[in-house]
């Protein structure tokens, strides 16, 4: 038992990449007294049992929340609403919910409704992921030194808000707070709009006919790969995402395909000055990003580089002569 708990008994409906993350956090950093899991197949249910990430492993999500005063709903975000309607009489009075999806309008619309008077509910957002789901993929440290998002409204009482901070710093994350509108559209732009274009991008790739599946593999590495990876993210997740914050990701997408616009016509007629002007912008983005500490400064996101070869490799042409 930990002098710095926060909550007694932490209740994870899901343990994905984000449920198991913050089991295997909130453990490593005594947040909680006791943690229990659940998830929706026994397959799951079994693994988190055989890792080891959670006191207590139980077949229902009504049986998960009894006598939690933490409960966070690490389900996609079309599954929140469902989630709420099955747990809500189970609810220990005075408990606080929370979850972490990635759209905050459509969540707090649909599992407000289904929640009993007494009970607090603090929709929350980390912002902090990988292409990777279940419950093998999550790590204590997924969190450090990144934002979670809290978009409680104006009437949520100030000391569930205050705890559910105070968890989330324990966790390592840096806290903030906005509204479920303003969160929906910030994160339009900064996470749904960039997977929406990897998304396209490797699937137009893939359906070029003049260029073969294996040439795009081949010479991925001009900047194809780093829109894989985005494109490699869970299907189900994001298609809830883009179901759920359906206007925001619309009005971003319009401002886009302007811009789009703006750059194929600067192509078209040779403006290389108007392409220097934005890639100039963009790289300066960059630079910002990696000063506040959200990236590495590692050049090529860090990645190993081989060393070069011993020897001269057989195929390769021989040295230019002038003879
Ligand atoms: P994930 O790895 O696919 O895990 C989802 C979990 O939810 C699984 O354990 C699944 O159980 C469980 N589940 C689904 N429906 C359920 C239900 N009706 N009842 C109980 N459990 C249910 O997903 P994730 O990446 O952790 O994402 C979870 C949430 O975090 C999403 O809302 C997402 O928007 C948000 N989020 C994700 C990221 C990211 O980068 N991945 C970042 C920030 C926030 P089974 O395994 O048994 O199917």
């Amino acid at each position: 038992m930990s002098a710095q708990a926060i909550f007694n008994r932490l209740a994870l409906i899901g343990a994905g990449l984000i449920g198991s993350s913050i089991a295997r956090a909130a453990r490593a950093q005594g947040a909680v007294r006791s943690i229990v899991v659940t998830a929706r197949s026994a397959a799951t249910r079994r693994r988190v049992a055989e890792l080891g990430i959670a006191d207590q492993v139980v077949e229902t999500n009504a049986a998960a929340v009894e006598g939690a005063d933490l409960v966070i709903l690490c389900v996609p975000v079309g599954a929140c609403g469902e989630v709420a309607a099955e747990i809500s009489s189970h609810l220990a009075p005075g408990s606080i919910v929370s979850d972490v999806g990635s759209v905050k309008g459509a969540v707090i619309r649909d599992v407000l409704s289904q929640l009993p008077a007494g009970v607090h509910f603090v929709p929350a957002h980390p912002v902090a992921g990988t292409e990777h789901s279940g419950p093998d993929a999550g790590f204590a440290e997924l969190f450090v030194n990144r934002w979670c998002i809290l978009t409680p409204a104006a009437d949520t009482d100030p000391g569930a808000v205050e705890r559910l901070t105070g968890f989330w710093r324990l966790l390592g994350a840096n806290v903030e707070r906005m509204s479920a509108e303003h969160h929906d559209l910030v994160l339009g732009i900064t996470s749904h709009l960039p997977h929406l274009i990897a998304y396209t991008i490797v699937g137009t790739a893939d359906e070029l006919k003049q260029v073969t599946r294996s040439e795009v593999l081949q010479f991925s590495a001009g900047g194809f790969r780093d829109f894989t990876r985005i494109a490699a993210s869970d299907p189900i997740m994001w298609r809830d995402v883009f179901l759920a914050n359906k206007d925001a990701v619309l009005e971003m997408l319009g401002r886009f395909n302007e811009d789009l616009a703006t750059l194929t016509r600067a192509i078209r007629r040779g403006d290389g000055e108007t392409l220097f002007q934005q890639f100039s912008r963009t790289r300066a983005i960059r630079r910002g990003i990696v000063e506040i500490g959200q990236d590495s400064p590692a050049p090529d996101f860090g990645r190993p580089h081989p060393e070069l070869p011993h020897e001269v490799p057989q195929e390769l042409p021989r040295p230019y002569s002038s003879a």
